[in-house]
């Protein structure tokens, strides 16, 4: 590893930084951070913990303080996001930060940035701010993030940190918009990782926050380590803030059409085309930057698989009647609005559990009818979020693959639907397939698997199958099974 002033090898701080949080040493006293004792839960309420003690630091400095109080105490310490994560990923009994002090905008230090590095595309966030906040904000300075997945409510840093993606085969999940990374190592000690010939042009670095100048930092170019803390599960340390490359403001158009899975392979079918690498369009049409399909796994009578082609094209001018329109058929929005006020009231996982499969496909069904629509148009962000139904509290589960695996790959998800249904589990929302670039070393995290094998095909356009579950029941876990499976 190439450092500035910092004396650690790649491989010490790996093997320091143990997967699972950093081992650190025994707290001095007091503190005047905010403490809380109280247990944490994931957002949707499917992992507890009771944490020896939690903090929340509001600047760079009380970060610090507290993870060098932590080596001293030799405790183990991680950072949570918004715990938007499915899974135990963001779980420790011991110390836990959490990031809502720092959730901001920080400035950026042009002066040591390489001179063909736009600087006016370049943001750097603190690590509690939210992925919806940052919209905003860059959407007040023309900009955009490049990709985002269907949702907004997690920290930014939390979603990269665990290969959160959107679709589009030119585009690669969050942590590939990464130029830069303030992580606090195991001793306390703040480094900026960047891969080999990043933006900073390491003669000109001077080493110091500008927000807080009194905090040293060293300098890290090191293209394995940038990509393992990129997607690094909150394993390599605590992040501090990540620079990342924003685009122009853009907008998108999205046009989504009823069709079958049966269909979509056929040896000219759409996807059969896509997975060829050959244009879906007929010459002079546009193809389109992003697709993304859903699909019921419950066959019809037929034996057939009803499902929804989605397709995204972008547009750097606002196209016309771009947020006017209601998304969907009529009756799209107050079906969702139900389906969540169900939920908060606890009826829809009683119901979901008396349904027969017939049902439930019907159920998939009626929803993709209603998704069905030739045009609508917003501005990017609003049309990555899915919307209202991210409010339904669901077991998430996610599986990553080579593009030319997919038949395999659904056809596999559609046995296993029926395993799971002749068991009493029903897949509560249909599946989809959102087709992504991966960055090296993006992985998912949140993958609660029942029984299938997982392939993540690193470097390569891939695909990935959503699954969504019943409603979990929140409950308090024992040590003992704290770290397992659900
Ligand atoms: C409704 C919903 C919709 C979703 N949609 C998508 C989607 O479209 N595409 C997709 O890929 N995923 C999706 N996800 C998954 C979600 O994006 C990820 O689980 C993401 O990690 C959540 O981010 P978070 O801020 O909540 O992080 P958390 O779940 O709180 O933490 C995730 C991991 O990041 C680490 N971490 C967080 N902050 C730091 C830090 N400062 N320093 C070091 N480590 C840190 C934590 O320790 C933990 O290991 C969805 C989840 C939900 C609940």
């Amino acid at each position: 590893m190439r450092t500035r002033g910092f004396n650690i090898s790649r491989r010490a701080l790996l093997r320091d930084t143990v997967v699972g949080g950093v081992m650190l040493t025994w707290p001095s006293c007091g503190t005047r951070q905010p403490v809380d004792t109280a247990g944490w839960h994931t957002a949707l309420g499917t992992e507890y913990v009771l944490a020896r003690r939690r903090w929340a630091p509001r600047t760079a400095a009380e970060l610090l303080d507290a993870v060098r109080r932590a080596a001293k105490a030799r405790r183990r310490i991680r950072m949570t996001g918004s715990g938007h994560s499915f899974s135990d990923v963001a779980l420790s009994d011991d110390w836990l930060l959490a990031p809502t002090g720092l959730a901001r905008l920080l400035p950026i230090d042009s002066g040591s940035l390489r001179p063909e590095v736009d600087a006016s595309r370049l943001v750097r966030v603190a690590a509690g701010l939210r992925v919806r906040a940052l919209n905003d904000m860059l959407d007040a300075r023309g900009l955009a993030l490049e990709n985002m997945g269907g949702f907004d409510g997690q920290t930014f840093v939390g979603a990269a940190s665990t290969g959160t993606h959107g679709s589009g085969i030119a585009f690669g999940p969050l942590a590939s918009l990464l130029v830069s990374i303030q992580v606090v190592g195991p001793d306390g000690e703040l480094m900026q990782v960047e891969p080999e010939n990043g933006v900073t042009d390491a003669a000109k670095f001077v080493g110091r926050l500008p927000e807080e100048p009194s905090i040293s930092m060293t300098l890290s170019c090191d293209t394995e380590l940038f990509n393992a803390l990129a997607v690094g599960l909150g394993c390599l340390g605590v992040i501090y803030a990540v620079t990342l490359r924003a685009v122009p403001k853009f907008w998108l158009v999205e046009k989504r059409t009823l069709t079958t899975w049966e269909r979509l392979i056929a040896d000219n079918g759409m996807l059969s085309r896509l997975v060829r690498g050959e244009p879906i369009h007929a010459p002079g049409e546009d193809e389109p930057d992003h697709v993304e399909i859903y699909y019921t796994p419950y066959n019809s009578s037929d034996g057939t698989h009803v499902a929804l082609v989605t397709q995204r094209w972008r547009k750097s001018a606002k196209p016309a009647h771009a947020g006017e329109r209601d998304r969907g058929s009529p009756v799209f929005l107050p079906e969702e609005a139900l389906t969540v006020v169900a939920d908060e009231f606890g009826i829809l996982q009683p119901v979901f559990a008396h349904l027969t499969t017939a049902a439930i496909r019907d159920l998939h069904i009626n929803g993709l009818q209603h998704m069905a629509q030739d045009y609508y148009a917003d501005v990017s962000y609003r049309i990555f979020n899915i919307g209202l139904l991210n409010l339904i509290r669901t077991y998430g589960v996610e599986l990553a693959f080579d593009l030319a695996c997919t038949k395999e790959a659904v056809e596999q998800t559609f046995a296993s639907a029926r395993d799971l249904a002749a068991a009493g589990w029903h897949h509560s929302a249909p599946l989809s397939l959102p087709y992504g670039q991966n960055i090296h070393a993006a992985n998912n995290s949140n993958i609660r698997v029942v029984h299938w094998a997982v392939h993540a095909a690193f470097s390569r356009v891939n695909c990935t199958i959503h699954g969504t579950y019943r409603r979990p029941t929140p409950r308090k876990l024992s040590s003992s099974s704290r770290y397992s499976n659900i």
